[in-house]
């Protein structure tokens, strides 16, 4: 793994030879035909049939980033490829939240709208998908257990797929979907004694270029990701601060001693903020408890709430309503914590510190996306929250905008990694050299 591959990067969207006009005036007028940093790397590579692993901070294109190599190859393939809905779709696109998978379904929307996609859900029927996929999809996007139903009722094949996505993929080992996963990783041979044999993507055959992303990626992910991707011909991209909150966001932290000083402090930062604001919590009925409460207390407030007790339709409801600015703020868990992608949310607040660092920078990326700035407001209560204070402080120690603060700075939790061996107090006072 690694760079030092032959390709060049892509310095404008119209150096790839889109068959389709409408794609490349699109990306000119919406993005000015300049691709981001990720998107420079990762569309040639991903098109000359590397594997990559993308990581990159959160709000940087990684959609595009796979989105479009994908559509350029279905262009290509159109009428040179096996009829779909006997041999399966070009791209497959694997994502943890039924949400994500609709909103990658509106970028490619947004690109061409002639294009046979479907999204692969749970929380809408099976039969009435099962229905579409019977006249095929050259891309499908869906979650890993619907997919995997999918694969063993017989109605999902991949004899031709070209391109397999994982985004988030670090999420989805998390949510315990890991199983899911290596289901349907196996239905490609790209498991490790086929991986090793080491050769490029051809056109055809069963072995598609895979392509990884997220902002984090911790070990349990990374075994994945080295298990199924070829040992020469990978390339892992690295752009801005991984496993760290994006720097186009002011991280501030308050220091309380209950869930009753959050409840009253939330009054106070939600009086003054220019919509759309998202806060997070980590359980469900805090979810509920909060919006009553708000409801009650702020009621000029327009609030929307999502987490994943919710029938679908309240879940794409809550998220509609955010983004059309029928809402003002969005209660959620972390269902809304990974890609999803608002324009302008000012402001994250999170209610609850996630117990995971990697769950932090996620919500916080909610804000600050593609160069615009935000503030991520954040509560700690020690009693619950100091097994994270350790990753949190390094997380804002690599921040230029925020400041750690003092409570954090020297709160005994800080200083250890949990789990590591504890070092004494003396051991501390020398390796700082004070
Ligand atoms: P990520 O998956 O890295 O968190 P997204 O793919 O959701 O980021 O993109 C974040 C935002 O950046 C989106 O609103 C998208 O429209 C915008 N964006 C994508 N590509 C470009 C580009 N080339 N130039 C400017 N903005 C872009
Ligand atoms: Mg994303």
């Amino acid at each position: 793994h690694g760079g030092g591959h032959a390709v060049a990067p892509l310095l404008y969207f119209s150096d790839v030879r889109f068959t389709n006009d409408s794609i490349l005036d699109y990306l000119r007028k919406r993005y000015n035909d300049e691709p981001t940093l990720i998107q420079r790397q990762v569309i040639p590579l991903a098109l000359a049939g590397y594997d990559c692993i993308g990581l990159a901070e959160t709000g940087s294109g990684k959609t595009l980033a796979y989105v479009l190599p994908i559509v350029h190859r279905i262009y290509e393939l159109r009428n040179k490829c096996l009829p779909v809905d006997q041999h399966g779709p070009l791209g497959l696109v694997i994502v943890p939240t039924r949400e994500l998978a609709q909103q990658i379904e509106v970028v490619v929307r947004a690109l061409t709208r002639d294009l046979k996609l479907i999204s692969l859900i749970g929380g809408h029927q099976v039969e009435e998908q099962g229905f579409r996929m019977r006249t095929g999809a050259e891309l499908v996007i869906g979650t890993p257990g619907r997919l995997r139903d999918f694969v063993e009722r017989h109605l999902l094949v991949f004899n031709q797929c070209q391109f397999l996505v994982l985004d988030e993929a670090d999420r989805m080992v998390d949510m315990n979907y890991e199983e899911d996963l290596v289901f349907l990783l196996d239905q490609f041979e790209c498991a490790e004694t086929i991986g090793s044999s080491d050769t490029i993507t051809g056109t055809n055959g069963k072995r598609p270029t895979i392509l990884m992303f997220s902002a984090t990626m911790p070990p349990a992910c990374e075994k994945i990701a080295k298990q199924y991707t070829r040992r020469t011909y990978t390339s892992t991209i690295r752009v801005g601060t991984i496993g760290s909150a994006v720097d186009t966001v002011q991280q501030r932290l308050f220091m309380l001693n209950s869930e009753h000083e959050k409840a009253q402090r939330i009054i106070i930062d939600l009086e003054k903020i220019s919509p759309p604001v998202i806060v997070f919590v980590n359980q469900k009925q805090t979810v509920d408890y909060l919006t009553d409460r708000l409801s009650k207390l702020m009621p000029k407030l327009k609030l929307a709430s999502i987490h994943g007790g919710k029938t679908q339709e309240q879940r794409e409801r809550a998220i509609n309503d955010l983004r059309m600015e029928r809402a003002d703020v969005l209660i959620a868990t972390d269902v809304a914590g990974r890609g999803l992608d608002v324009p302008n949310v000012s402001l994250v607040i999170n209610y609850d510190m996630p117990a995971k660092i990697e769950d932090y920078v996620h919500r916080v990326g909610r804000t600050g996306r593609a160069g615009s700035d935000g503030t991520a407001i954040t509560y700690l209560v020690p009693a619950t929250d100091a097994n994270v204070f350790y990753d949190l402080r390094q997380c804002l120690m690599r921040s230029t905008r925020s400041k750690v603060p003092d409570e954090l700075n020297n709160h005994e939790a800080s200083q250890t990694k949990p789990g590591t061996v504890k070092q004494t107090r003396q051991e501390r006072v020398t390796a700082f050299g004070v």
